[in-house]
């Protein structure tokens, strides 16, 4: 069959490969200039550094199939990620472990101690937590939640984090020993050359043409037999029903001669300082050497129609929202929906890659029937 696939994402890349193997033909199509979506990396001219154009990426998974499958197109090194937050003129480290708690409170606790100091801290009113302050409150009291937690927060959505729910914050772990590593995956990594790199060798096939600086028509859709769209889920129907709301971020870059900072990413709690965090690139490529540096600072407000949408916001009004647009959706023929603004979701990479993979698999047996979303939004 003749497909396309509009985004030269990972999404678009992962789906195109597969089908590609199983025979069909395939043609992608990107707005932008160059592939690899918002995973995108590129060399910067005046250092070298690779440059993590759209944001730090650090691939992280417990999905063996899917680590298997990136180490298939790329080398990847080892990295961990290690955070540190500026908060009230202090550096410390995250997640919160043993060596913050122990540094906030100038103690010297061992594990248990500071697991019962945080206990008693805590808001033990919560039972069930619904928003991102009542999870906060419960797992690590007042102290913490208002240095680390709070101004960052508000500074990220716009919003109190008493309007968010307590999913955002659960995908932080609170530590009780000295443990650094941002993430808990079992495999976790950087692709030597970058991410860009590694997507041009998944779209490495003679059945995939890839065309870039080419925005998605209707139109051109009755040209094939089935479309895979990973562009924003309201713009594909025009935004008809009005836009769904997004964060978007603005990347102020500067550059240096030497180190920064000292490390990769280093967060700003506190309210008064106006961007969440620096990103130093070259501490992702702990490998390589370069005397220059090039930082961006991050700044993160409401998304405009002409920007670039980053986070979905999710709440209760852009949810109602959102299940309208599924069910316009469900009832037109011959496309599915997939990846972080397609299912209007937060998806990292592995998981993007997952249900990628879900796609092109159950494409291949439904050819197609296949549904508006193997994955629901909802
Ligand atoms: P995208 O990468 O957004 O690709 C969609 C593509 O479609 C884009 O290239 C776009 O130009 C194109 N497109 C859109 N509309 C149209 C149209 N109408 N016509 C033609 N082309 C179109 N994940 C991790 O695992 N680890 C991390 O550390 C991490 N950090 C992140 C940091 C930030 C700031 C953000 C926002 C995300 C991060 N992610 C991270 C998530 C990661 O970026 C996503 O998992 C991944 O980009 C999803 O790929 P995708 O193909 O679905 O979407
Ligand atoms: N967060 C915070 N302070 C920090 C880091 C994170 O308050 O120093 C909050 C913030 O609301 C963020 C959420 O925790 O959206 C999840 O953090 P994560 O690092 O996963 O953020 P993301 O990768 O989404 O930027």
């Amino acid at each position: 069959m003749n497909i396309l696939l509009v985004g030269a994402g990972l999404s678009g890349a992962v789906i195109g490969r597969r089908l590609a193997e199983a025979g069909h033909t395939i043609t992608i199509i990107d707005g932008r200039d160059h592939i690899g979506g918002n995973c995108h990396t590129e060399r910067d001219t005046e250092t070298g550094v690779m440059v993590h154009v759209y944001g730090p990426h650090i691939f992280h998974t417990d999905d063996e199939e899917v680590w298997d499958y990136v180490n298939s197109y790329t080398t990847f090194m080892p990295y961990k990620n290690r955070v540190k937050t500026t908060s009230e003129g202090q550096v410390f480290s995250l997640p919160i472990n043993l060596h913050t708690i122990n540094q906030y409170y100038g103690k010297t606790m061992r594990p248990d101690e500071a697991r019962d100091f945080i206990a008693g801290i805590g808001d033990s009113s919560v039972q069930e937590p619904q928003t991102f302050e009542e999870q906060a409150q419960k797992f690590v009291g007042p102290d913490l939640y208002k240095a680390f937690f709070e101004g960052y927060t508000i500074k990220q959505w716009g919003c109190s984090p008493t309007e968010l729910p307590a999913s955002i914050l659960k995908r932080l772990p609170v530590r009780f020993n000295y443990d650094d590593n941002y993430f808990f995956h079992r495999f976790q990594g950087m692709p030597e050359n970058g991410y860009t790199p590694m997507i041009e060798a998944i779209l490495d096939h003679p059945s995939i043409t890839v065309h870039l600086e080419t925005w998605f028509d209707a139109t051109s859709a009755a040209d094939y037999d089935h479309v895979f769209y990973s562009g924003p889920l309201d713009g594909y129907f025009g935004y008809e029903l009005g836009r769904l709301g997004y964060r978007t971020l603005d990347f102020e870059k500067f550059t240096y001669q030497g180190d920064y900072q000292g490390c990769a990413v280093m967060n700003y709690g506190d309210r008064d300082v106006p961007y969440t965090r620096i990103t130093e690139h070259k501490h992702f490529s702990p490998w390589e050497e370069h005397e220059g540096s090039v930082c961006y600072k991050e700044f993160s407000r409401s998304c405009e129609p002409e920007d670039i949408p980053y986070y979905p916001i999710r709440q209760v009004k852009e949810k109602a929202q959102l299940s309208e647009y599924v069910a316009l959706a469900e009832k037109t023929a011959g496309v599915t929906f997939v990846g972080r603004l397609g299912t209007y979701r937060y998806l990292d990479m592995d998981v993007t890659i997952r249900e990628a993979m879900d796609t092109a698999a159950m494409f291949l047996k439904k050819g197609k029937d296949t549904p508006a979303f193997v994955k629901s939004p909802l």
